[in-house]
């Protein structure tokens, strides 16, 4: 049986939280947390990076950091995660879906600005598969309207667009480091702030409201309740096992970079057929072989490939349901223009295995078993 997905475990983790449990120092903003966020804060090249409990978690600061209220409009595709637009909705905005672009599943940029109104206030690209949207036509768009741009990059730590690591491009940036992402902290993630002037606010809405981060570097004398604000900061526990994944970032990016190519090339033969549709990476783009998807024909197709390859022992999947179909989309938000491409895309998308110890011949077994299907 070859899984979906196994949570990324590089062989320090243990150690590295028996250390944090010595140091007497288990709630969060510890050694740990301080370490992941230099390393977050060097490899992006922004100012902070401040660990969250999750990419929910640094989406929902986002959106209370841009102070979305309530008639707010905020632009993002519909093919994303539920947390996309939750974050924002939970401060009374209503959401604006655009359609993606079928080549890379990314917002379509091109249609971002006939859906801007006197009451959007934010953009929210999705870098889906750690492939980067059209970020330079969309700063663009942004600067022009005065509006901020979250980038839920929740896919795409360690990948870049023209150099620039996905999360540090927009105001700001959300990852996460959910069991399923390339580096995991089991739940967590993090809010990379990109624009001067927010860092202080963000501090404290992470500490309940308080000004506690200012307390402790000694820049008021006393704490206490200054904002709006939640509990958004993981433990020294989580952060110490992510610590031994950032240590090892270059490794586990080179191994997942290896299995995609492994995949691409062995499916080529099947895409010069026309059987399936391989996934595709601009020029200004490096992955970070967060996922490798296929299209197959049409949404029987796709059934009757997921239902094969279980047979074989393989667990792929698929996502989304598009938002905008669903019943919390249509209850906070609607679809601007046609639907052209975000449903039909979607019902032909599969995902495969994908994972930090993938091996070769395990790769090799499903492109071949994924031929088979292709052959009876
Ligand atoms: C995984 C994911 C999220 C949510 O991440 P959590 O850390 O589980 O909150 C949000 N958006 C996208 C695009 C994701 O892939």
């Amino acid at each position: 049986m070859i899984p979906f997905n196994k949570p990324p475990y590089v062989g320090k983790e243990e150690q590295y939280m028996k250390e944090a449990i010595g140091s007497r120092k288990i709630s969060g903003d510890g050694n740990f947390t301080r370490r992941c966020q230099d390393w977050l804060e060097n490899a992006a090249g922004t100012d902070k990076a401040l660990l969250t409990t999750s990419a929910t978690a640094a989406l929902e600061m986002s959106a209370l950091l841009c102070d979305i209220k309530p008639g707010d409009e905020v632009i993002m595709p519909s093919y994303t995660f539920v947390s996309t637009a939750n974050a924002f909705v939970l401060r009374g905005a209503s959401i604006v879906f655009v359609d993606i672009r079928p080549d890379t599943m990314n917002i379509d940029e091109k249609l971002i600005e006939e859906a801007v109104t006197k009451k959007t206030k934010a953009i929210v690209p999705v870098h889906y598969a750690g492939v980067s949207c059209e970020m330079d036509t969309i700063m663009d768009i942004a600067a022009r309207h005065d509006l901020k741009v979250i980038e839920d990059a929740a896919q795409g730590c360690y990948a870049t667009y023209k150099g620039k690591m996905l999360g540090s491009i927009g105001h700001l940036g959300c990852y996460s480091f959910h069991e399923t992402k390339n580096y995991s902290m089991g739940e967590g993630g993090a809010l990379l702030i990109n624009q001067e002037g927010l860092t202080d606010m963000a501090e404290i809405i992470r500490e309940k409201g308080t000004n506690r981060n200012q307390f402790f570097r000694g820049e008021v004398d006393k704490y206490s309740w200054v904002e709006r604000g939640s509990s958004y900061l993981p433990s020294e526990l989580n952060a110490a096992y992510l610590w031994a994944q950032l240590e090892m970032a270059g490794k586990i990016n080179d191994m997942r970079l290896n299995a995609w190519k492994r995949y691409n090339n062995g499916l080529q033969e099947l895409e010069t057929q026309g059987d399936i549709e391989l996934p595709f990476v601009p020029s200004e783009c490096e992955h970070n072989g967060h996922m490798f998807y296929l299209k197959v024909k049409d949404l029987e197709t796709r059934t009757r490939l997921l239902a094969y390859l279980k047979e074989n022992g393989i667990y792929a999947v698929f996502h989304y349901v598009p938002l905008h179909s669903s019943e919390g989309g249509r209850k906070y938000g609607r679809f601007f223009g046609e639907d052209r491409y975000t449903t039909k895309e979607s019902n032909r998308l599969i995902r495969l295995p994908m994972y930090y110890g993938l091996t070769a011949s395990e790769i090799d077994y499903i492109i071949d078993t994924v031929r088979r299907f292709f052959i009876s």
